[in-house]
């Protein structure tokens, strides 16, 4: 998906040290996508840019598309950065620089790692399924591999773990010992965890990461905190478990990984070291060069939004 803000804020992240165990609760923004979809934005926040190396987090619906165009997000460029397609209702059909074509479904993998430079775009396809929910997240890619080669993935079967009231579908690295097929290129976890009614449970946790928890669907508490549908709960880091407890069946992403030790700049959809490489990179996309093309999408690709006066520095991960 594409940061489709008309003038999106530079964010600057990475560089910070451990929190320890922590409480906080994130809130989202609304932001448009397209014309008929509102995303809920998580990441980045007001008080929280990063968890482990994701970097961006937008939660959208159940929304229902029966009579909608769904999601329509034109042909945009990404660099140095993964993208993490991922849904519980619907599905997305994916088309990039490289030549994929895949339609994506719940509770599949779909991962895309711009490396250098690619360009995807994303639609509901024709017919849809009447529902659309899922997330939309970025991993940032550290700087030894940020200039590689682009590269799609499609995991369709994913590792699951499962204990009393409890399943669990490990999206990319390792949780309980399942791990993903997913290329991952810094320490990290993602998960995608359903709980029946009254279930309580501790998970446990890698005291060296910092995690976070996004409530997909249901109500449960995490650490005693409750958490309703869309809402993120930042838990730190040195944590070794985490108590929760299902008040309704109830779905929920855990994300988590090392600090992100390098400082970033993140402006539209690109993730850079320095205000030097985002001004370059969107001449790059707006003159046509570098991105590659997509073939085979309905209409014109996006155009970049001006940049913001002034420079882009890197700083910390938290404001
Ligand atoms: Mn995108």
């Amino acid at each position: 998906m594409s940061n489709l803000d008309a003038r999106p804020a530079p964010t600057t992240c990475g560089g910070e040290r451990d929190t320890g165990p922590v409480r906080d609760l994130l809130t989202a923004r609304r932001v448009p996508l397209g014309e008929s979809t509102v995303v809920r934005r998580l990441l980045p926040n007001l008080g929280r840019r990063m968890v482990g190396a994701w970097c961006f987090v937008d939660h959208y619906g159940p929304d229902d598309i029966a009579d909608e165009p769904g999601m329509q997000v034109p042909p945009h460029p990404h660099m140095g950065l993964q993208t993490v397609s991922w849904l519980h209702a619907g599905e997305v059909l994916h088309r990039d620089s490289l030549g994929s074509l895949r339609t994506i479904r719940p509770r599949e993998l779909g991962l895309m790692t711009s490396g250098r430079a690619i360009s995807h775009s994303e639609e509901s396809p024709r017919p849809h399924a009447r529902y659309l929910h899922g997330a939309q997240l970025w991993v940032a890619l550290p700087d030894a591999h940020r200039h590689r080669d682009p590269a799609f993935e499609h995991h369709p079967d994913l590792p699951t773990v499962t204990a009393p009231g409890l399943s669990a579908t490990v999206i990319l690295g390792t949780l309980d010992g399942a791990t993903s097929p997913g290329t991952t290129h810094t320490p990290l976890v993602g998960a995608d965890l359903t709980l029946t009614a009254g279930t309580a449970h501790r998970l446990p946790l890698d005291p060296d990461f910092e995690y976070a928890v996004l409530t997909m669907s249901g109500t449960l508490t995490a650490d005693g905190v409750p958490l309703d549908p869309g809402a993120m709960l930042y838990l730190g880091t040195g944590r070794r478990d985490l108590p929760l407890h299902a008040t309704t069946d109830a779905t929920f992403l855990l994300l988590g990984g090392e600090p992100f030790a390098e400082k970033l700049v993140m402006w539209w959809n690109f993730i850079a070291r320095s205000g030097e490489e985002i001004v370059q990179a969107r001449s790059e996309w707006m003159e046509g060069s570098r991105f590659g093309e997509v073939h085979g999408y309905g209409g014109p690709r996006l155009a970049a939004p001006e940049l913001p006066p002034g420079s882009l520095k890197p700083r910390g991960r938290v404001r």
